[in-house]
């Protein structure tokens, strides 16, 4: 990762400017790699920066491994970011930021434990009450605070909302409004200093100029604290968009298939990264989802107005269909470096319409090459197959030729005819067409192939 030092910019003047910010506690999965596609496509749309944060504060969860798997699932995307960084070491910066709050302020100490607060929460529960924050530490006296630091406790300090409406106008939800009063001030400030996400990911969006975020609906309560803290710095807030959120294809919620949902999953089973970009860049909009072969073809197409407002249905089944469809029109040249050696674009146009994952390729060219277990259905019309096999080099043409001749020679037909050749030939009831198969096999092997048929 690049570390960047700070940069001031004047988000009016700015080219546009979106991050993506994965905490670094998991696995990249179809959900988060959406927000990542969403973002760097409409980045690319606009000539504008893609920046990859890791908001990596919370150091018992955050790690080094998830960070490379995210950067890796990245770069197997294509999402190559412009600038990446970690907040984890832009800590000394955040505190900075924070004593202006505390200058104006807006934020105070506050000493619960994390038990007392949960026995707030309960109460609250029980009287059917929000668990929205009492703002008990507001009331503390200087004698009570004296008090509590010499019983060794350190407060934590939440950011004092301003108890109104904050609207803004979301490019995705439209005007939104939410009431300042119903949520709970946040902690900006753990009690051993370390920064939490509001206000880092905020302090981050100014000094970089992050002109859009671009984000997952359940982010829509915290935009009106993080509006607030926008305003508390004097600084101009980005544009918003929340996305709506994926659901698996019953409407459930995806939170529990999350790993099997994981970009190394898909990647395992065969999912190609273009695929999956095509997929989910149209996933929840009423274009059609149709297998695109770069990022810059799908960029050129993307409008973010084009995400409707109800939850996208993510069906693993829906996907792999696309994927085998991406691979039936995928020209020779995108795929050459990724074919058994050997393999030429005849093989290639030959085979590809017959294939759901690149891996199936290894099969048809274990086929071509042999050896084939053949299977003997007729052996009459095989030793006739035999007998009739055209002189020498195959082409596209041969196959009609053969078994027309086979056909007026042993009075078979239609299925009669082509089934027990195409399994003398390939050992399988079904594959490629074959009068490209043959040419493939050639008429070495094809006529060692009916001899042990026909033994
Ligand atoms: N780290 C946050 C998340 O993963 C970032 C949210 C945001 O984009 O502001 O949910």
């Amino acid at each position: 990762l690049s570390t960047p030092s700070a940069i001031a910019l004047d988000p009016r003047k700015m080219a546009v400017t979106v991050r993506f910010a994965p905490s670094p506690t998991g696995y990249l999965h179809v959900g988060n790699a959406r927000t990542a596609l969403v973002n760097w496509l409409f980045a690319r749309k606009a000539q504008g920066r893609f920046l990859l944060r890791f908001d990596d504060t919370d150091v018992e969860r955050a790690s080094i491994e998830s960070e490379r798997a995210i950067v890796e699932d990245l770069r197997w995307l294509g999402l190559e970011p412009d600038l990446a960084f970690r907040q984890s070491e832009r800590i000394d910066l955040y505190a900075v930021w924070a004593e202006r709050l505390k200058a104006l302020g807006r934020l105070y100490p506050c000493y619960e434990t994390p038990e007392e607060l949960a026995l707030k929460r309960k109460i609250a529960a029980l009287g059917h009450q929000p668990p929205i924050y009492d703002r008990a530490a507001l009331g503390l006296r200087p004698s009570e605070k004296a008090k509590y630091e010499a019983e060794g406790r350190r407060p934590h300090w939440r950011f004092l909302l301003e108890h109104r409406e904050v609207a803004w106008d979301d490019l995705l939800r439209g005007p939104v409004a939410i009431n300042a009063g119903t949520v709970s001030d946040p902690v900006l400030l753990r009690q051993d200093g370390v920064p939490l996400y509001a206000l880092s990911s905020v302090v981050d969006d100014i000094e970089f100029g992050v002109t859009h975020i671009i984000r997952g609906e359940d982010h829509v309560t915290n935009t009106a604290a993080q509006i607030q803290l926008f305003e508390a710095f004097n600084a101009p807030w980005p544009q918003f968009a929340h996305l709506a959120l994926l659901v698996g294809a019953r409407g459930e919620g995806l939170a529990k298939r999350l790993k099997s949902l994981s970009l190394g999953e898909l990647r395992a089973r065969g999912i190609e990264p273009m695929a999956l970009a095509s997929h989910l860049a149209r996933l929840g909009t009423a274009k059609p989802i149709e297998p695109v072969q770069t990022l810059s073809e799908l960029a050129a197409g993307f409008d973010l107005g084009d995400f409707g407002r109800a939850p996208a249905r993510f069906d693993v089944a829906e996907l792999e269909a696309l994927n085998a469809k991406f691979l039936h029109r995928l020209p020779y040249a995108m795929v050459r470096e990724r074919l058994p050696e050997g393999a030429d674009e005849a093989f290639w146009l030959a085979v590809r319409g017959n294939i759901r994952t690149l891996n199936e390729v290894r099969d048809w060219w274990r086929i071509v090459e042999g050896p084939v277990e053949p299977v003997i259905e007729d052996g009459a019309l095989i030793a006739a197959a035999r007998e009739l096999l055209p002189a020498g080099v195959f082409d596209e043409r041969s196959w009609t030729g053969w078994t027309r001749a086979i056909a007026a020679a042993t009075g078979r037909k239609g299925r009669a005819l082509y089934r027990p050749l195409r399994l003398a030939l390939t050992g399988r009831e079904q594959g490629p067409e074959m009068h490209n198969l043959l040419p493939l096999i050639g008429r070495e092997r094809t006529l060692e192939r009916l001899s042990r048929s026909a033994a």
